[in-house]
């Protein structure tokens, strides 16, 4: 029996499968609205599954354009989009869909098991979250919403895309330079009229290096300044887009945007975030004091915005600094990877073992995931960098674990891929411990996704999951790339086979949690500025003493009144994360009180691994986060956790 679909992607006859795919979904929707008596088998069963089927199609298609990137990958992947999204708007404003969901909610609801009516609460959440259910004139009103908060966004990105590009700074003399890696000096330096001169700009890369390295105080001040200047036209587009925002809310029934972005999201009312978030601000503020005495203690005048990167990296280079190279001859990716399995096999008691199967690269490997020695779905991971792949690291979900439409069971699968040195047959590939942890955190995503033993592929795994809670599994993950009885049981010298030493484990942790304190609060400013401006209908003077009163508690230095940071924080007017940054805290307290409680249970035997194994990954997203938490640990999340975490006392 083949369990697992075959990788493979035609791209000649994509686009022609594809609306083959499309138009038979539609005729069987069709079909399936005409049903006199629609129930849960006989409709949503079907429909879920029919999204589940276009997704394994689709699948391969955007993982190969990632991963291996041509020109022909390109063409269909664009080519296919827009087919894409027309099929699933047009089925998500379908009313009689929604009716027929409704519906079938009332009728059998008491009969139905835990899954399926998350399945019918979810898509009929959805439905009403986009108002596919309102009347024809508020949906037009919503509409036009919709189309006006996009061209904003767009021209709030686009603006500040221009302020960033716009801007350079010219340095002739070459002590202005001294103290630069020489990387960024060479990408800095020009030739003009004879003279060797050094251009720094806004840029990401540009900007961080000077500001982080250079020893001129009047230069960091000038490109810092031009740097928190950016765009001023977009406090325009952040008073509309309040409004905006706001209006869309109330006209799908909510009393603000905060009140509609948690809707879908685990965190259980407004009040709850805004607590958490005091709270993390009340109790990370003396050890930020003391971390900012720390790097003041190495300037001769008070500290300035300006300056912090600067000095931050003194102390971190004279007391917390890592050399990689040192650390690299322990990560040798094969074994990190074995290792890594046999972590997973300690905790959880499954097992990885790698199959045969010809992939779409050479280094592409696949492996059978193993729970109690029954199969439960497969792994495919692309760990190197090579060309034509996208850079930095993620999973992909393929398959869900589900029952079909008849009642056969489908298992999941996963892909894994990261851009690790590549290896040569002469030379291993090395990671740095930063390479580990991404590796870890992406396991923990893709274990979500791969142990679901839920039978409805909607809540299945990763999907259903609330936004909020998502990179719990990961993060969880990801804090064992610190512990000592973890790293020993891979980190072993290549050549020597020596076990990495204690004190490069600890250096590791201090490295880790060099000036936490002061991160956090920085984190939590953003998290609470982003959150409070969605709970009402801020305006021109009153988003800036809105941030302002919020600085009162989280800025240690006195940040200067030209300083418009709100102008440039596109994550929330030009991202998805409006009233949503503070997930990222969120995740990190659940995931975080969680570790503790398997570290302080000796990690290998840990009855809370277990539970969280049988309650949180086998669960995926057919409960609340929220409610399987409190499964889980018997109470709310603690965040002193994170706090410990981060070797905050
Ligand atoms: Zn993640």
């Amino acid at each position: 029996m083949n369990e697992f679909l075959e990788f493979k992607v035609d791209l000649d006859t994509f686009i022609d499968e594809l609306n083959k795919k499309l138009t038979h979904n539609t005729e069987s929707l069709e079909k399936l609205l005409t049903l006199q008596e629609k129930n849960y088998a006989n409709f949503v069963k079907p429909i879920g599954m029919m999204d589940e089927y276009l997704e394994q199609f689709f699948t391969p298609l955007s993982h190969l354009n990632a991963v291996n990137n041509t020109k022909e990958t390109q063409e269909v992947y664009a080519q296919s989009l827009p087919i894409i999204t027309e099929y699933s708007t047009r089925i998500s404003q379908d009313i009689n869909i929604y009716k027929a969901y409704k519906e079938i909610y009332k009728n059998e609801k008491e009969s139905l098991n835990y899954e399926q009516n998350r399945v019918l609460e979810l898509n009929i959440q959805h439905f009403e979250l986009s108002g596919a259910h309102l009347d024809e004139k508020t949906k037009e009103r919503l509409q036009e919403i919709n189309i006006r908060k996009s061209e904003l966004s767009n021209n709030f990105s686009q603006n500040l895309l221009d302020a960033t590009n716009e801007y350079e700074y010219i340095i002739e003399n070459e002590k202005d330079v001294e103290g630069l890696p020489a990387s960024d000096i060479e990408g800095a330096k020009f030739a003009d009229e004879g003279l060797t001169k050094y251009k720094f700009t806004l840029q990401m890369p540009s900007y961080i290096a000077y500001m982080t390295y250079g020893k001129n105080a009047t230069i960091r001040e000038a490109l810092y300044k031009a740097y928190v200047t950016r765009s001023p036209q977009n406090a325009a587009i952040i008073d509309e887009l309040l409004a905006l925002k706001n209006e869309m809310s109330r006209l799908l029934g909510f009393e603000s945007y905060s009140a509609y972005s948690l809707a879908s999201k685990m965190a259980p009312n407004e009040q709850s975030v805004l607590n958490f978030l005091n709270e993390l601000i009340h109790n990370s503020k003396a050890q930020a004091h003391e971390e900012l005495k720390e790097v003041q203690a190495l300037s001769k005048t008070d500290l300035k915005s300006f300056d912090s990167a600067y000095y931050s990296e003194l102390l971190k280079k004279e007391k917390y600094a890592i050399d990689e190279e040192e650390y690299r001859p322990y990560f040798e990716q094969q074994s990190v990877v074995d290792g890594m399995f046999e972590f997973l096999h300690k905790l959880f008691g499954i097992r990885f073992e790698k199959t045969d199967e010809k992939l779409w690269d050479t280094k592409a490997l696949s492996y059978n995931l193993y729970l109690n020695e029954r199969l439960v779905s497969r792994l495919y991971t692309d760990l190197e960098a090579r060309k034509g792949k996208r850079g930095g690291a993620w999973m992909h979900n393929w398959q869900a674990h589900t029952l079909d439409e008849n009642a056969k069971e489908q298992l999941a699968s996963a892909f894994i891929v990261c851009n690790f040195p590549a290896s040569t047959p002469k030379n291993p590939s090395l990671l740095r411990h930063d390479d580990v942890v991404t590796l870890f955190h992406e396991m923990g995503h893709a274990i979500h996704h791969m142990l679901s033993s839920v039978n409805e592929n909607e809540v299945s795994g990763v999907n259903g999951v609330e936004w909020d809670a998502v990179e719990f599994p990961s993060q969880f993950l990801e804090n064992f790339a610190y512990e000592p009885k973890v790293l020993k049981l891979f980190a072993m010298h290549h050549k020597t086979g020596e076990i990495i030493p204690d004190t490069m484990i600890e250096k590791l942790v201090k490295s880790k949690n060099f000036l936490s304190a002061s991160g956090m609060l920085r984190q939590l400013e953003f998290s609470l500025f982003d959150f409070k401006l969605h709970t009402k209908v801020y305006k021109a003077d009153e988003v800036q003493e809105l941030l302002n009163s919020i600085r009162e508690e989280t800025a240690l230095i006195q940040t200067p009144a030209y300083n418009k940071f709100q102008n440039g924080f596109a994550h929330i007017f030009a991202g998805g994360y409006a009233a949503g940054y503070y997930s990222y805290k969120w995740a990190e307290v659940l995931s975080a009180d969680l570790f503790f409680s398997v570290v302080d249970e000796g990690i290998f035997d840990s009855k809370s691994a277990q539970k969280y194994l049988d309650i949180i990954l086998k669960c995926g997203g057919a409960k609340s986060m929220q409610e399987l938490f409190y499964e889980l640990q018997g109470r709310e999340p603690d965040s002193n956790s994170l706090l410990r975490l981060n070797g905050i006392i």
